[in-house]
């Protein structure tokens, strides 16, 4: 099983790359932040609750989402492996990720991060705000405060992980295809 957590900051490319990887690598892509909007656009209570984070950019409670995440997991029992997108967003997470991993004979094979900067970041979400109708994509404080809590919160899961020796960064900038390529060349080690 190959269990990769895509990582990197709100503009990042994970969902792009994401969509790119499952095809080629059969694995199930699950994003926690498309799981909230699925959840928003249908009005769940889940929906409801989440809106009141989403909309600052602050994260939605870890209960919440580790709930969330664990049921995605469990519907998938014969999955070849996934793609966490979005998940996990801190130590918590994290913790908690390993928990459901372990109880499930596995664990997290890799942490790739995309590196780019906050000013890239800004400009590619501010234009993805453009046509995505996302209200914490058009709206640049939402922007700026979700940029702050990905370096206080999410940031120390890629240390986490880097101490098990599990984590790699890589180039986010360039064409998605040359991104695309830069992640198969590491996916070819595990
Ligand atoms: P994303 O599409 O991954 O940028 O997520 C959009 C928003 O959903 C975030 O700004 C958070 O409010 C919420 N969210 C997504 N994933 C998580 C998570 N793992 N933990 C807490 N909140 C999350």
């Amino acid at each position: 099983m190959i269990n990769l957590i895509l990582f990197g900051p709100p503009g990042s490319g994970k969902g792009t790359q994401a969509a790119k990887l499952l095809k080629k690598y059969k694995l199930v892509h699950i994003s926690t932040g498309d799981l909230f909007r699925f959840n928003l656009k249908n009005n769940t209570p889940l929906g409801l609750e989440a809106k009141k984070y989403i909309d600052k950019g602050d994260l939605v409670p870890d209960s919440v989402t580790i709930n969330m995440l664990t049921a995605k997991v469990n519907e998938n029992p014969n999955a070849n492996g996934f793609i966490f997108d979005g998940f996990p967003r801190n130590v918590h997470q994290s913790e908690a990720l390993d928990a459901l991993l372990t109880s499930k004979g596995s664990a997290v094979s890799a942490l790739i991060a995309l590196d780019v900067d906050d000013e890239e970041l800004t400009n590619r979400l501010l234009a993805r705000g453009k046509t995505s109708g996302r209200k914490d994509d058009s709206d640049e404080s939402i922007i700026r405060n979700r940029l702050s809590v990905y370096h206080k919160e999410t940031s120390p899961v890629y240390d986490y992980y880097d101490k098990a020796g599990k984590s790699v960064k890589v180039n986010g900038v360039g064409t998605l295809l040359a991104v695309f390529r830069r992640l198969c060349k590491l996916m070819n080690k595990y």
